[in-house]
């Protein structure tokens, strides 16, 4: 299979084209094996080419933006992922428009110099531009969807412009999450107007609390559960002593319980075996369930 569409990617201008790419370098977990093709599209154009090409030809490919929500098997991906690393973003008065391998803090930079408010909160948060739409990423009460307009992605069926509304969004939710074949091409946003040095005011302020209350010097994923309903998973991990508590490598960080670190060395298994234990002891102590945040990629896909 690969090997009939090998030839027909290579001819995509802007398309980097690597086998056996070890997703270790491509997640903020550092973990992760071997992707048997590794498809890294540098612009839009590229991005829907190999898009359409590998929809034709009946792959399924795994999406990546940053890498910051994921946990890749230790066998790796046996299949094709596509990284999304076109990253154009232009202001055009109040609206901000970013191709979805941009950074979120660099459009919240962006924003921040062209003296737009709204997206301050996000500045820490180290995803995409299309992970954060996919996502619905959020901090210190603000969510991607109070900023965002539209976005266009790219299906089987064609590309497609949708509105605010019909992403459905929720507490980490959107529609893209339960379309994994729609590929987040590029997004729009809307500001207020404000005033620049407030703004980095405010997020100099926030990128301080992240630096105080999260364990930023070891690889992770950011918070390993959602928000359970009138709580936080963090708090209970911690009532239920297990902040410290590792797993071969993998440690409930003693500075945020609602993270897992890579100490060095962890393993997607030790992440895995971790998570299980949390849920189990957070269940028999407090009754309550915690659902997973961060996505898994198996090597069978
Ligand atoms: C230190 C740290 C702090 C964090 N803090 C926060 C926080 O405050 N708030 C928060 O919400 N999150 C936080 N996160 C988690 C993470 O940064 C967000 O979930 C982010 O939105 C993920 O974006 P990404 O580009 O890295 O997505 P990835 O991890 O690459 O992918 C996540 C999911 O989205 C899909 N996807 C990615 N790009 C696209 C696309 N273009 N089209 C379709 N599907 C796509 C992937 O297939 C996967 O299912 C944190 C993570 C870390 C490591």
């Amino acid at each position: 299979m690969f090997e009939h569409i090998l030839s027909e990617l290579k001819n995509i201008p802007d398309l980097r084209i690597l086998e056996n790419e070890p997703m270790s370098h491509h997640t903020t977990f550092k973990i992760g094996g071997p992707a048997r093709l590794f498809l890294d599209a540098h612009s839009t154009d590229a991005l829907s080419s190999a898009y359409s090409l590998l929809c034709d030809s009946g792959v399924s490919p795994l999406i990546l933006g940053n890498g910051s929500n994921l946990l890749v098997s230790d066998s790796g991906f046996d299949g094709t992922v596509l990284k999304v690393s076109c990253n154009k973003i232009t202001v055009c008065e109040n609206r901000i428009f970013a191709e979805a391998g941009a950074l979120l803090s660099s459009v919240a930079s962006l924003a921040q110099k062209s003296a737009l408010s709204g997206l301050e909160f996000a500045h820490g948060i180290p995803g995409s531009v299309g992970g954060a739409v996919v996502m619905n990423a959020g901090a210190y009460g603000g969510e991607i969807s109070d900023v965002l307009i539209c976005s266009t992605y790219i299906s089987k069926d064609g590309i497609f412009r949708i509105c605010n509304k019909e992403h459905n969004f929720g507490y980490r939710n959107s529609i893209y999450k339960h379309n994994s074949d729609f590929t987040v091409l590029s997004a729009e946003f809307e500001f207020s107007c404000g005033d620049a040095e407030k703004i980095a005011e405010t997020m100099r302020e926030l990128a301080e609390k992240r630096r105080s209350k999260q364990p930023l010097e070891y690889p992770s994923a950011g918070s390993v559960f959602k928000r359970p309903e009138g709580c936080f998973a963090g708090a209970l991990i911690e009532q239920c002593g297990l902040k410290g508590f590792s797993i071969g490598g993998a440690e409930v960080s003693e500075k945020h319980a609602g993270f897992i670190v890579n100490r060095g060395g962890a393993t997607a298994c030790d992440v895995r075996s971790l998570i299980e234990h949390i849920q189990n002891v957070v269940l028999k102590e407090t009754g309550i369930s915690l659902e997973c945040e961060i996505c898994f990629v198996q090597k069978e896909g």
